[in-house]
């Protein structure tokens, strides 16, 4: 099995929306979904580029109110390439099924290629091939090429080159009675006799887009003889047209380079000017190609994870999740103001929004390319001021940030939402879910961790946490009755319950998560405090008026923060999610079960039923269990202690069979976090549970929601989990800890991590660990490994060998 190459064969409609989200290619800066080039958004197809950043909001009236989405822009589809026999139809796969339909994912070098043999109404039949890249060496050129062969006829061939701006944003059929059209037109123009280009601008946000394309035609190997181009511009649209004779068996190909600009981008006049330069420098299709196979092979060199054993199905689905993982996030990206949405740049669900699953994504990242995650962590460090508007507006202090962030990180979470399952608009309050606040912090702690990076923290790490440590404070209520602090009306990471059944405003009270999160929160800030040269703490102390009363009752919180627990059905404590979950009815998942088959949205379900989850002990997702998951056993027992909780020995074991047993799994994140919570315990059940969350996009496990963009946390998440749990690499304190826990299946793990600015190799299997320092690695950066309790301090050339069985 080729673990580089994805194939589909034959042309399914029902298919088609989920193959294009999965064939997106893209460069960190912008991304192009794998439409055919003949298509247009039509119920089947649906051609989408999305810039990473390029936001823009519409408003609506909506069951009675008004309501303000800012979504990701679909931009115009530069994509069109299509030709037909002179005065007939443009060969389609729509038109008759084709012959044959083959499309390949080249995951080692981002092309997508596609071979058809397509046949129009009057039976004139054609092989196309097509090679299509976005390149990540030239982050602006998109490049294509199409070879057509006519298999039963000659004649003149015309072929349409166009940049499509009358595009909209029609991705999401939940989202289809909002308005839908972003773009407004600027100007088309015909520039020399190659090019056409297209500017349009986003209707609110006002980012202009230019895209200039460059179609150049060859038969027989030499520059076609083509009559004079027509082109035609109208409103959002251009295009070219050149007819070309072609003689029966004869190649037609067809080279279409694109260059795209907008004015988010730095270090241009302007993003017309720009596109007309980049295009005028570019060479071939060849010589693209070729830049772009190397940064490729350089980006793999960093990103590759190789596994030995019976798994190759395996490493192909983890290849192509680091793939979309890097079409999403690249070394292009780290010069941009953005974040990373959680459903990559893939299509519109969520409206390009980013999440908390930056928890799940970032691990990853820190330990390959580091100055990424720096970059993604100024997406919020630079959002600073609004989310203290934010914290302020909601009468805390501090800062808080949004749920879901957006442009200028603004809430951006919609205030209403379509339940598709009674067609009913209903209120929705997952902005309560404060608890993306301490995912900063933990994300800010974790690239610390990993990077020593004390000049980030010093500019931007401190602050944030320090700010988001003051709003954790505000939001905590002191009861004297019970001298603890509470965190009330919250929502956790289960998004099923937003409220209790008997109370009019939505939020839960002492969400085991949060509480402990901002716990966790407090501590990171003294330690801050703690980590930064005298003279920077001293800078943010008087800049943010920290008085010694305030770190008091940060220090007083993070001891005496409330936790609720109840007992399972064997009398056992468990932490209760929040105050009152015991309290709840029991759920009928059998009875479910047998009713609906796959009960994963069990919110939409239980409306749809005129019922609700609030009524019920029952979980979306991981949500107490989030807290075994990021922190290691013995950090929760020491953060346990310090409130003056006790657990025992079978603490974990008994949260994890009784949440598990109330959790249904409808959000992609929570197998992959279960299947890590039981990789020590039941290592075949780990197993099972991550090669579930494997199959999320590529067998489209929630019914149809892949087409609308990827599960981005998901699939990071669980190429981290084969690193960080299977593979045991974690950070303590300033010691490189490596303790694996291979399941059977796997039999050695080859990577490679940045730790510390030092490069380090690992070789893992079942009977030894094998860690090296490359010669060349930073002198005097040494690094301080601890393989299963065998510490070592390591330099450049050093091995490290250990043996384990
Ligand atoms: C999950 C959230 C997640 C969001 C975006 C939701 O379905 O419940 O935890 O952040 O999707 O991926």
């Amino acid at each position: 099995m080729n673990r580089w190459l994805w194939t589909y064969e034959g042309f399914d409609p029902a298919e088609e929306g989920q193959r294009e989200a999965l064939c997106t290619l893209g460069n960190g800066y912008v991304a192009t979904r794998g439409s055919l080039s003949e298509s247009s958004a039509d119920g089947t197809h649906y051609p989408g580029t999305y810039a990473a950043g390029g936001f823009n909001r519409l408003s609506s009236e909506i069951a009675g109110r008004t309501a303000t989405n800012e979504s990701i822009v679909n931009l115009p589809n530069w994509t069109v390439l299509r030709c037909r026999v002179e005065g007939g139809q443009w060969f389609s796969v729509d038109q008759s099924a084709p012959d044959s339909h083959r499309v390949e994912l080249d995951l080692r070098r981002s092309v997508l290629t596609r071979h058809s043999r397509l046949v129009d109404p009057d039976g004139r039949a054609i092989e196309l091939t097509q090679r299509r890249f976005v390149s990540l060496r030239d982050p602006h050129l998109l490049v294509i090429e199409s070879t057509w062969v006519p298999s039963n006829f000659a004649g003149t061939l015309q072929v349409e080159s166009a940049l499509d701006g009358t595009v909209t944003n029609s991705g999401v059929p939940r989202y289809s009675e909002l308005p839908s059209d972003h773009l407004a037109h600027v100007g088309a123009e015909a520039v020399g006799d190659e090019t056409v280009l297209l500017h349009v601008r986003t209707n609110d946000s006002d980012i202009s887009v230019v895209q200039a394309a460059r179609t150049r035609a060859r038969v027989g190997g030499r520059a076609a003889a083509a009559a004079p181009r027509a082109c035609t511009a109208s409103e959002r649209w251009i295009s070219t047209t050149l007819d070309v004779e072609v003689e029966q068996g004869q190649e037609l190909i067809v080279e279409k380079v694109v260059s795209m600009f907008t004015s988010r981008d730095d270090g241009i006049y302007s993003p017309r000017v720009a596109a007309l330069d980049a295009l005028s420098t570019a060479g071939g299709f060849d010589e693209l190609l070729e830049r772009h196979v190397t940064s490729w092979a350089h980006a793999w060199n960093r990103s590759r994870i190789d596994l030995t054993g019976d798994v190759g199905h395996t490493e192909r689905v983890l290849n192509l999740h680091v793939f979309h993982l890097l079409q999403t996030v690249s070394k292009n990206t780290a010069e941009l103001d953005v974040g990373v949405p959680a459903r990559g740049l893939h299509g519109e669900a969520y409206r390009g929004h980013i999440f908390w699953d930056e928890l799940f994504i970032f691990p990853f990242l820190t330990l390959r390319i580091p100055e990424l995650t720096r970059s993604l962590l100024r997406y919020r460090s630079r959002r600073l001021d609004r989310a203290r508007d934010g914290a302020r507006a909601a009468g805390f202090s501090g800062a808080m940030f949004p749920w879901q962030s957006g442009s200028d990180g603004s809430e951006e979470t919609q205030t209403l939402h379509l339940n598709p399952e009674s067609g009913r608009w209903l209120p929705d309050a997952s902005h309560l879910q404060r608890h993306i606040n301490a995912a900063v912090v933990y994300n800010v702690w974790q690239y610390w961790k990993a990077t020593a990076d004390l000049e980030f923290m010093r500019f931007w790490g401190a602050e944030l946490v320090l700010e988001i440590a003051r709003f954790w404070a505000s939001a905590s209520t002191y009861d004297h009755s019970l001298d603890r602090y509470e965190i009330l009306g919250v929502v956790g990471p289960d998004e099923y319950h937003e409220g209790y059944p008997d109370r009019d405003e939505p939020g839960l009270d002492n969400n085991a998560y949060t509480n402990l999160m901002a716990v966790f929160c407090l501590i990171c800030a003294f330690e801050t405090l703690d980590l930064l040269p005298a003279s920077r703490r001293g800078e943010l102390i008087e800049k943010m008026q920290i008085t010694h009363e305030e770190l008091d009752r940060w220090g007083d919180i993070s001891r005496k923060m409330r936790l609720c627990f109840h007992r399972d059905g064997d009398g056992g404590a468990v932490l209760s999610q929040f105050e009152g979950f015991e309290l709840l009815e029991e759920f009928d998942w059998d009875g479910y079960r047998e009713r609906y088959g796959d009960i994963s949205r069990l919110d939409r379900i239980l409306e749809a039923e005129g019922d609700t989850p609030d009524r019920y002990q029952l979980a979306k997702q991981a949500d107490t269990l989030m807290l075994f998951h990021l922190f290691p056993p013995g950090e929760l027992a020491e953060l346990l202690d310090r409130l003056g909780y006790d657990c025992d020995e079978a603490f974990f074991e008994r949260n994890l069979s009784y949440y598990e047993a109330r959790t249904s799994h409808g959000s992609t994140l929570s197998q992959m976090v279960h299947s890590w919570l039981h990789s020590r315990l039941d290592p075949e059940h780990s197993w099972q549970l991550f090669r579930n969350a494997l199959s999320s996009d590529i067998n489209d496990v929630q019914g149809g929601t892949t087409r609308e963009g990827i599960h981005l946390g998901a699939m990071a998440g669980t190429v981290d989990l084969v690193q960080r749990c299977y593979g045991g690499i974690g950070t303590r304190g300033d010691v490189l800890t490596i303790d694996p826990t291979l399941p059977e299946e796997l039999h050695e793990l080859c990577f490679s991590i940045v730790y510390r600015r030092q490069q380090v190799d690992l070789v893992i299997s079942h009977e030894r660990i094998t860690v090296r320092l490359p010669e060349d690695a930073l002198r005097g950066a040494p690094v301080d490994v601890d393989v299963r309790g065998n510490r070592r301090v390591m330099g450049p050339g050093d091995t490290f060998e250990v043996e384990i069985r």
